[in-house]
């Protein structure tokens, strides 16, 4: 090949990428908020993407302030890839541009992706997470107050609202323990603990230990101790609403500590309790609420959801149970043993538009909603089908109670 031979070649392979560059853009982004880890599919329309994936890779902008890698942007799941639309699951990301990278040449989409909170997770493709399960017998998790929070009636009382707000909003089956605990902070005692700690840099920080079990081909992850670490150089504030001057919100910290004990990741969306500064200024402008937001709510609902119902048994592990009463944070209304047992339940079709059909061998049965409320008590006739109507009642999540052999057996309806 001669030199001018050459050159031509390299020109137009040249002009073919720098083609390929121009013609790649990603003109819409769908949705324009999202959260991060839990499934939920953004779609990216524009052109020049090509026909399919190939070397060709997304990328969003990670905590660290840097895009996610190439082989990590190539390992995200994609569920689509055609030359003007992509089709992806939303990883753990930051709030920023979206990146497309065609034949090794990025360009970005004009308008930002925002990231309202994010579920951690192991592995994003499939999504696997280290999972809440039934670690107290209880369905769920004790959690002790250190006796110096214990003995000071506004502490414990902040602590009890924190737990009632996440216990409401999301069903997680979280209690707190009915006697103050001595312990120090560390994992391996397998408590569950919140406490004072003069020797931490940060505001309020969360350990967590989590294990594995191996039943044939599946490894399963959960969480088993965590920690929440409050520190002793903050001058908190224990009450609601707005701090005064000079003070932190323990409330408010406490809030963003419990979500990382949930799963919940940071996120750089102002307004948002995972934001990764909870004292000062931004958080400062927003830390007067003492709610977590719907987007909180809606990943942590997701991660409970999952946690209450896979299939995993090996290892004494079972998920979470449902809640009934998600005041109760003590959780002196539960039964010895809430483990879910559907075996001799039947019912259909779940989920409804509001008629479900039941056949099961107790004499009655309780339905509450999500936060605990009766709506409907009903007697059956045994071992025959009973019609069970619920039109009227809002779209959600009910709770069918159902006590049988002092135990108490809970089953998930879902009104569409
Ligand atoms: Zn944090």
């Amino acid at each position: 090949m001669t030199l001018s031979k050459t050159i031509q070649v390299l020109l137009s392979i040249f002009m073919i990428l720098l083609q390929n560059n121009l013609s790649a853009a990603i003109t819409s982004i769908s949705p324009k908020s999202i959260i991060g880890g839990i499934g939920q599919i953004v779609t990216l329309t524009g052109t020049g993407f090509g026909n399919s994936q190939g070397i060709n890779y997304v990328s969003f902008i990670q905590e660290s302030g840097s895009y996610l890698d190439a082989a990590g942007s190539k390992a995200l799941k994609y569920k689509s890839w055609i030359d003007s639309k992509i089709e992806i699951e939303m990883p753990f990301a930051f709030s920023g541009r979206v990146k497309i990278n065609i034949g090794g040449i990025d360009s970005y989409s004009a308008d930002t992706l925002r990231v309202n909170a994010n579920l951690g997770y192991r592995a994003v493709n499939p999504l696997d997470y280290n999972f809440l399960n039934n670690t107290n017998g209880k369905g769920g998790y004790t959690w002790y107050m250190h006796r110096l929070y214990w003995n000071d009636p506004a502490i414990k009382a902040a602590i009890e609202a924190v737990f009632k707000e996440f216990r409401c909003k999301t069903g997680v089956n979280y209690i707190l323990a009915n006697t103050p605990s001595d312990s120090s902070l560390k994992l391996n005692d397998n408590i569950n603990l919140i406490a004072p700690d003069s020797a931490l840099g940060a505001v309020g920080y969360t350990d967590m230990a989590w294990s594995s079990c191996i039943l044939g081909g599946t490894t399963f992850y959960r969480s088993s101790t965590m920690d929440v670490r409050m520190s002793t150089k903050q001058n908190w504030y224990f009450g609601t609403g707005a701090t005064p001057a000079g003070k932190s919100k323990f409330r408010y910290v406490l809030m963003h500590e419990l979500g990382h004990s949930l799963g919940l990741g940071h996120v750089n969306e102002n307004g948002q309790t995972m934001y990764p500064s909870v004292t000062l200024l931004p958080s400062d402008t927003w830390n007067s609420r003492d709610s977590i937001t719907k987007d909180e709510k809606t990943a942590i609902s997701y991660f409970v959801n999952l946690s209450q119902n896979f299939s995993f048994r090996a290892c004494g592990i079972t998920p979470i149970s449902p809640i009934g009463d998600c005041n109760d944070v003590y959780g002196v209304k539960m039964g010895v043993d809430e483990r879910i047992d559907k075996t001799n339940i039947t019912l259909y079709p779940n989920p409804t538009n509001g008629v479900i059909y039941l056949k099961t061998d107790v004499e009655n049965l309780d339905i509450v909603n999500s936060m605990g409320k009766s709506i409907s008590f009903i007697t059956l006739e045994f071992e025959h089908i009973t019609e069970i109507n619920l039109i009227g009642n809002p779209p959600g999540i009910y709770i069918m109670m159902i006590k049988k052999d002092n135990k108490l057996l809970f089953q998930k309806i879902f009104v569409n």
